[in-house]
């Protein structure tokens, strides 16, 4: 606990000594390094105008496969680096992980190449997720909504660090990771690639993965560390229409105050690349918005990183957006508003394209050389021009530490939502129907982005254990499996009903039901749906074995909440474990049996309705119970679980929340707060505990409640702890209709474990600088 302590506070002064200001008093986000400066400019002015260009453009390894799509072919390797000169390569050939012998085999390939022909090391880039989720031999964790769920900022760290080690033990520098997008909107197929969605949690748990992966210096990465890409930059989880990939529409205050929060502290704790969201917002492509991309992050905070596009975004500008007439066109676009690097990612006539627009007079060639300032910054703050590829050990690759952090991830990421008649923990003498498409699937367990782009543990990763065999193994001779329904083969989206009549028969004469219904893997557009319900096919397995009048575990695998509002009455416990990885079904049998306990809370609002779908930071109107005038902060929606929620095996009782600094505050002082937290049960537990404050009047509706700072803690049976949050009284303003930081006047009240204080602010404080 205490070396934890130490750590975040070395994250936290990381953090604020990066945000500080340049000689010329400018911000800084990252604090210029004067030999880093002097090689970027070194190399620079070396540079013809298509090596320059070259250095913008990143292609998709495939474009280099040969025939039998597991090697480089060494003419491609002369084209795309030797003649178009390519400055960097992403992905995995044939959409599919390869060891981490041999990703660095190829990877060393492209560098030689590269430093042979430009003198210049390529970069390359991996999509790491969630651990080194796309090496076939790398350590996956549990996906960021699972680690949202724990509310241990200490799993973001882990995670984090084995990444960005294992990623460096395959000669690649840098991961397209952490996810940022709020996940606000369940349709959105990618909601369970980030935290969940409130902008406090997703900037602590984002941030502190940043620090881990890249290290304390982002000026020199040392070799068990890589450069970050936080993504997708920005206001990418919430389309209007629920689909990937589609238009938002997004107020300019909430923007500011909400979306924007976890990249400028990820900018501010030194992040060295950003990718750009691949939709729009209020009619703007994000790849062609000057001012967020220019505006925003490169001249308000003084970043000085790379913006890599996400992929064929520069096409979708002419082709989907119809924002450019043509591709060069797009290009200009896309580079003038503040693009460094275009993931095209099949064209390398790209390069040639950028030539001609410079040549033009389309793109001046201050931008450009900006841009490759940008990249070149980038390649040397790795260290990839003394060391285009390295020799080190990595002794803790794929180590049992990894494997045994992303076990305990995992059993604290499952929630417990329902547990009635304390039918769990089960005893260990009931006889167990396990059915449902998702009791015995690796690949559910871990979700997309696994070893391939959609996702397919199974086939990858089947020496681990799927919830069936983990149950099997902590029931011995206990378990019979009927799946009921299964998942379609190649329509790997949709189930069909199988063995439904033998599930029944079965669950009569067993005297516990274990049904694991939800989601198979999907990601991106692939995951796009018409219905937020769990399938029909589902729903009628769990009413079927419910019919038979045993007792049914619900199991929820699923990247993002189905609802479930009808089926949830029958069953006696409900366990949402989301993405959980590779040890989920480990841990959660051992959930079940007792052996351990549940800890998870929600970090997403579980919708009930399908025309209800709410966050927990919702205006007071829209609570269907609202009456006129009336304001009732402690209003609970009908949602079936909200944010936050989670119950474990033991109970906590919440005491003493006070005030410990003044009952009055102004904008410049701190908020101190505390409360006492007690295991009232008979079981050793952890508890996450949730502090949120409300502004009882402001000028624009404010927000019923707001997340201001969360601890996890463990706590023994009849034991007590005392928490103190400390919060900046700035911490409390929000953005104005006129787009202002403002801190107004009047009460403010703190809840905590259902308890609340009020507070007072004196004196109301306009900002004028956009960000505070
Ligand atoms: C995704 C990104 C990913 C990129 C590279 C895109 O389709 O939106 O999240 O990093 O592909 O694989």
């Amino acid at each position: 606990m205490k070396s934890f302590a130490l750590k975040m506070a070395s994250v936290a002064l990381a953090a604020a000594l990066l945000a500080s200001c340049g000689s010329n008093g400018k911000p800084q986000a990252i604090p210029a390094d004067a030999e880093v400066e002097a090689k970027v400019e070194s190399v620079l002015k070396g540079m013809t105008l298509k090596e320059k260009a070259g250095q913008m453009v990143q292609l998709t390894i495939m474009t280099l496969e040969d025939n039998t799509h597991e090697a480089i072919d060494p003419a491609k390797l002369d084209r795309i680096i030797g003649e178009y000169k390519v400055g960097s390569i992403l992905n995995v050939m044939h959409d599919a992980a390869h060891s981490r012998e041999h990703t660095a085999q190829m990877v060393k390939q492209i560098q030689d190449k590269s430093m042979e022909v430009l003198g210049i090391p390529c970069i390359y880039g991996l999509d790491m997720i969630h651990g080194a989720s796309y090496l076939i031999d790398g350590s996956f964790y549990p996906q960021e909504i699972n680690l949202g769920a724990t509310f241990n900022r200490e799993y973001a760290r882990m995670m984090g660090e084995a990444m960005a080690y294992e990623t460096r033990a395959a000669q690649v520098p840098w991961v397209f990771s952490p996810v940022m997008d709020l996940g606000r909107d369940p349709r959105w197929p990618r909601q369970w690639e980030s935290w969940g969605e409130d902008p406090y949690l997703q900037a602590e748990m984002a941030r502190i993965e940043t620090v881990a992966i890249q290290g304390n210096d982002p000026n020199h990465v040392d070799l068990e560390h890589a450069a970050v890409s936080i993504k997708h930059y920005m206001g990418y989880g919430v389309p209007h229409s629920g689909k990937d990939r589609t238009p938002a529409y997004i107020a300019e205050n909430d923007l500011r105050e909400k979306y924007f929060r976890p990249f400028k502290e990820c900018f501010q704790a030194g992040a060295l690349t950003a990718m750009v969201n691949s939709a729009s917002i209020n009619g703007i492509p994000t790849h062609a918005n000057r001012t967020l991309l220019t505006g925003w992050a490169k001249e308000e905070l003084g970043w000085d990183g790379m913006f890599v596009t996400d992929w064929a975004d520069i096409d979708n500008l002419y082709q989907r957006d119809h924002v450019a007439a043509d591709k060069r066109e797009a290009i200009a676009l896309g580079i003038n508003a503040g693009i460094d690097m275009i993931m095209d990612p099949y064209d390398p006539e790209c390069v040639n394209d950028i030539v001609a627009l410079v040549e033009a007079g389309e793109i001046p060639v201050s931008r450009i050389d900006d841009a490759v300032r940008r990249v070149l910054r980038l390649k040397v703050r790795l260290g990839l021009f003394e060391n285009p590829t390295w020799e080190k050990d990595y002794p803790d690759f794929a180590s049992e530490r990894f494997a045994r952090e992303s076990y305990d991830a995992a059993v604290e990421s499952e929630v417990l939502l329902k547990n009635e008649d304390g039918i769990l923990p089960l005893k260990g003498t009931e006889r167990i129907l396990v059915c449902g498409p998702n009791a015995n699937s690796l690949r559910t367990l871990n979700g997309g982005w696994s070893y391939t782009w959609q996702g397919n543990a199974d086939v990858f990763a089947p020496q681990y254990n799927t919830i069936l065999e983990a149950l099997e193994q902590r029931f011995p001779g206990k378990v019979t499996w009927v799946p009921g329904v299964v998942y379609d083969g190649p329509n790997w989206q949709y189930d069909v009903v199988a063995s439904l009549q033998q599930a029944v028969n079965v669950a009569k004469v067993s005297d516990v039901v274990i049904c694991c219904v939800g989601e198979n893997t999907y990601c991106e557009t692939p995951g796009n749906m018409d219905d937020l319900n769990l399938s029909a096919n589902q729903k009628e397995l769990v009413k079927a074995v419910a019919a038979t009048g045993k007792p049914v575990i619900l199991v929820l695998n699923e990247g993002r909440p189905r609802i479930i509002g009808d089926i949830e009455p029958l069953a006696k416990a409900v366990v949402d474990v989301m993405l959980p990885s590779n040890y989920g079904g480990d841990a959660l049998a051992a959930l079940l049996a007792g052996d351990e306990n549940f800890s998870g809370k929600l970090p997403f609002t579980y919708s009930k309705h399908i025309n209800s779908l709410h966050t927990y930071d919702y205006k007071v109107s829209e609570h269907r119970e609202v009456m006129e005038g009336s304001y009732n902060y402690d209003a609970i929606m009908d949602v079936q679980w909200p944010f936050g929620y989670g119950l474990s095996y033991t109970t906590f009782q919440y005491s003493d929340f006070k005030l410990e600094s003044d009952a009055s505050f102004k904008a410049g002082d701190k908020i101190r707060l505390s409360v006492k937290v007690t295991n009232t049960g008979d079981r050793a537990g952890k508890e996450a505990v949730l502090l949120y404050s409300s502004d009882l009047v402001a000028s624009l509706i404010p927000d019923v409640k707001r997340l201001r700072g969360f601890e996890k803690m463990a706590l023994e049976p009849g034991e007590t702890k005392t928490v103190t949050f400390e919060l900046p009284a700035s911490e409390l303003a929000f953005v104005g209709a006129d787009g202002k930081w403002r801190l107004e006047k009047g009460d403010f009240r703190f809840s905590c474990g259902g308890l609340g204080v009020l507070v007072n602010c004196t004196e109301t404080k306009v900002w004028d600088t956009p960000n505070i």
